[in-house]
């Protein structure tokens, strides 16, 4: 078994046995088509040196990696738009093998698409090819960001034809494996307190603990509780920043590491627009754009309601409260950093978010700039600094200028200097609805992967950029 040396694997959730997963078999896939591989990522865990053949073994067919007991469907329950479905569960997925990162992280590797499980009810526990694409751009673009994300490890076609209704149907079917430090999630903890477990909590407690957030005391779940509140504030935090939706904030879909994962519908903000609701299904707007940080709040709520088994409500509300000053605290330096700038401190700095915001909520409709977010956030930017251009003069007000005197604030030794070339805003990777239709059209049409190759390679460059 040819891996090298860093792979360490440590199947912790495995450990805490038949209660919260069950053991599954993959399906037997008609065939498997090789159609990405992230070996940086796998390299982070030592699997970059399996062959092709043996990384088809490994992740379509789901031959055990060593140390690795074979696939667990973790169990959990949800609420999805707010309503409790105690009907959820790992349908169409598992968790494949737990191991150690280059930074000694526990990392976990889950797939998505792997077959059915006892959870899948009416489900096939397939996934789409262009499911498992959109997942795929959407982890490496929020990485290229600086969002806490879950990556693809791996794509694999799997040769069959799914009905499904929302698309030209039959479409093509896949297999994804995805990384990231812990797939337990808030509806893990609601599982156990709706059945009125205070055993099963604490031993989540104990092994949320243990495993990512071990400066908390043992058994102290309201520092538990914080721990994730803070997490989860930084996220939401640079999803704003990022200008990003995820489309289906359930409690099923957030974590207690605070990294996003499981992308379905999500989108990027085509122009500031508070209201944008990336999902068709969400015909009230509940997961849209602005209201990213009131959904995960309302899911750390009922986070916090299933560890009142365990622990004092008094403590857990002060855990809680901590949401609101973290998600501030994080929204201001995610902003500084797309702008550019640095810290000159929590007054200037909060200034300068405020009359970012100000500005993009008076002019971010109206104005007609590059098509994305991205680009006009970094446009702005130099076009304040520049103090002049057609942009400028289009943005005269004094919105404008409240938010341009909080720029030059941080900027003190301008304008000169940002002038320079060297000193523009680095202009993101961006991924508009129409590019991720063109890179699957190429697919499913020519079975042509280079627009994604080339896409993941400027994803790549951006955050090395960055780095
Ligand atoms: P999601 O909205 O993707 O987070 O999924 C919600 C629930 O539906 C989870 O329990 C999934 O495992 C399950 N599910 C989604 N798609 C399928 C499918 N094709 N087959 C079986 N279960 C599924
Ligand atoms: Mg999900
Ligand atoms: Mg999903």
């Amino acid at each position: 078994m040819p891996v090298s040396p860093p792979y360490r694997p440590e199947p912790r959730f495995f450990d805490l046995g038949s209660e919260f997963g069950d053991a599954v078999r993959p399906a037997d896939f008609p065939r498997t088509i090789l159609r990405f591989r992230n070996d940086r990522a796998a390299a982070s865990v030592g699997l970059d040196s399996l062959t092709d053949a043996e990384w088809l073994d490994h992740f379509g067919r789901f031959a055990p990696l060593p140390g690795q007991p074979g696939p667990v469907a973790m169990r959990y329950h949800g609420h999805q738009f707010r309503t409790y479905n105690p009907d959820l569960g790992d349908g169409r997925g598992f968790l494949a093998a737990q191991m150690r990162d280059d930074a000694d992280r526990l990392l976990d590797l889950g797939t998505k698409g792997s077959g059915t499980t006892p959870w899948s009810r009416a489900g096939d526990g397939r996934l789409t090819l262009k499911g498992g694409m959109r997942e795929v751009l959407a982890a490496a673009l929020l990485e290229s960001q600086g969002v806490p994300t879950s990556r693809a490890l791996s794509l694999i076609e799997t040769g069959e034809a799914l009905e499904r209704g929302d698309e030209p149907s039959p479409t093509r079917s896949a297999v994804l494996v995805r990384l990231q430090h812990s797939h337990v999630r808030f509806g893990t903890f609601q599982r156990a307190a709706y059945f009125e477990r205070a055993d099963q909590i604490e031993t989540l407690v104990e092994h949320v603990r243990s495993l990512y957030h071990p400066t908390v005391a043992p058994g102290d779940a309201p520092g538990l509780l914080a721990a994730i509140v803070a997490a989860s504030a930084r996220l939401t935090a640079r999803w704003i920043a990022a200008g990003f939706v995820h489309g289906v904030l359930n409690t099923d879909n957030l974590n207690v590491t605070g990294e996003s994962f499981d992308y379905g519908p999500w989108r990027f903000l085509p122009s500031y627009e508070p209201g944008f609701t990336a999902a068709y299904f969400d015909s009230s707007g509940l997961y849209a754009f602005a209201r990213q940080p009131e959904a995960v709040f309302w899911n750390l709520t009922q986070l916090a309601g299933c560890l009142k088994l365990v622990a004092d409500a008094a403590p857990l509300t002060e855990a809680l409260n901590g949401f609101g000053p973290a998600y501030i605290r994080e929204l201001r330096a995610a902003f500084l950093e797309r702008l550019g700038v640095r810290s000159l401190g929590e007054a200037a700095d909060q200034r300068l978010l405020d009359t970012t915001l100000a500005l993009l909520r008076e002019q971010g409709e109206a104005i007609r700039w590059e098509p994305l977010f991205h680009d006009w956030f970094a446009g702005f930017a130099s076009s304040a600094r520049a103090l002049s251009g057609p942009r400028a003069r289009a943005w005269q007000g004094e919105t404008f200028d409240a938010f341009r005197f909080a720029l030059f604030e941080h900027e003190p030794d301008r304008p000169e200097r940002l002038e320079h070339p060297a000193f523009a805003v680095p202009e993101p990777e961006e991924l508009l609805i129409d590019e991720v239709e063109a890179i699957w059209a190429a697919i499913d049409h020519a079975d042509d992967w280079s627009p994604l190759t080339q896409k993941l390679d400027r994803l790549e460059a951006s955050r090395q950029s960055r780095a």
